[in-house]
């Protein structure tokens, strides 16, 4: 029997893959996916699994999944170096505890930092891509290369990265020195803040935020949230068997027990189009779907 994706998403829904590995190392994880491209086998990377839909039916390809099992971080000529599967947490942590500044935004927000990466992950008006410096590539030739600031792009929860194929190897991040005691008394905030907001994923399966923010009404202004639009447009109370909207949280849904990824795909198209009929304007995913049959819009 192939492997379930739903024993490695947050959600906790997904069927069977060709074949998943759990890598290491990026020697590792060349190594599989050399093997795999000359096997003519299709192949996707996962980190965390906190941000990605996977159809009940499952997907053809083979899956690389990049998680540390400990965080991978270290100070490298002033900057902080994470491995991709080192959890963001682990890295805001390991920042923190050493009194260097620019990445606490990345507290408690559950997934790797190389999916972090890829979708821009952030908090607070902050996002990785602010703070990187530099990346460590797999090219899809699997050539391991190093590419700077300049040489990516990244927007709202977007990177220049998700149109490629590439790997992320590793990430160097921009960091100051700053007040250690203060660092770790804005963790600890930043913790309550999100246990009082957000369901905790081990407890309630779900991604999180399922439709990004929409774009800010005048330019430099704020992002007006999703979940706004949505509790007006009535989605709190909304329910797809397994699946329902979060109580505290508008933009947020559960997969409870015996959810589908179907049930899910139901529940947040029907939450977009009560915002588009009242509102006027289509919600944009910010999770991924992975296989053909839940396109959630
Ligand atoms: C409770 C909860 C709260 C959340 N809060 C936030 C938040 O505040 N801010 C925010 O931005 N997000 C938030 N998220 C979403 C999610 O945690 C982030 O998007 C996170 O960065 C996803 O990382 P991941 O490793 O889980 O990626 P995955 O879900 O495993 O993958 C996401 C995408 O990245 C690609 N990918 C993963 N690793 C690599 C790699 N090494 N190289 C190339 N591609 C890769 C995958 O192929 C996939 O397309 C939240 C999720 C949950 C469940």
């Amino acid at each position: 029997m192939n492997p379930r994706l739903a024993h490695f998403t947050t959600l906790r829904l997904g069927g069977e893959c060709r074949e998943l590995v759990t890598a290491a190392g990026a020697e590792d994880v060349a190594a599989i996916l050399r093997h795999w491209t000359a096997q003519g086998v299709a192949w996707r990377v996962m980190g965390g699994g906190s941000n990605v839909l996977v159809a009940d039916e499952g997907i053809p390809e083979a899956v690389v999944r990049m998680v540390a099992e400990a965080a991978e971080c270290r100070m490298d000529d002033g900057l902080v170096c994470a491995s991709a599967g080192t959890a963001l947490d682990d890295l805001a942590r390991f920042a923190a505890e050493g009194g260097w500044e620019g990445v606490g935004f990345s507290t408690g927000i559950p997934g790797t930092v190389g999916g972090g990466i890829v979708g821009n992950a952030g908090a607070f008006g902050a996002a990785l891509g602010d703070r990187m410096e530099r990346i460590e590539l797999l090219t899809p030739t699997g050539e391991r290369r190093v590419l700077g600031r300049g040489e990516l792009t990244f927007g709202y929860r977007c990177s220049s990265l998700q149109a490629g194929r590439s790997v992320v190897l590793q990430a160097w991040f921009l960091v100051k020195q700053g007040d250690r005691g203060r660092l770790m008394a804005d963790r600890e905030d930043i913790l309550a803040l999100r246990r009082e907001k957000h369901p905790d994923w081990r407890v309630l399966p779900t991604a999180g935020s399922f439709f990004k923010n929409l774009s800010p009404e005048v330019p430099g202004g704020r992002r007006r949230a999703a979940g706004y639009f949505l509790e007006q447009a009535g989605a709190k109370t909304m329910r797809e068997g397994g699946a329902r909207v979060f109580e505290k949280h508008a933009n947020i849904v559960i997969a409870e027990s015996g959810a589908t990824a179907r049930d899910v795909a139901r529940l947040t198209t029907r939450m977009a189009a009560a915002v588009q009929a009242q509102f006027g304007f289509a919600l944009e995913p910010e999770v991924r779907c992975w296989g053909e049959a839940n396109s959630p819009t």
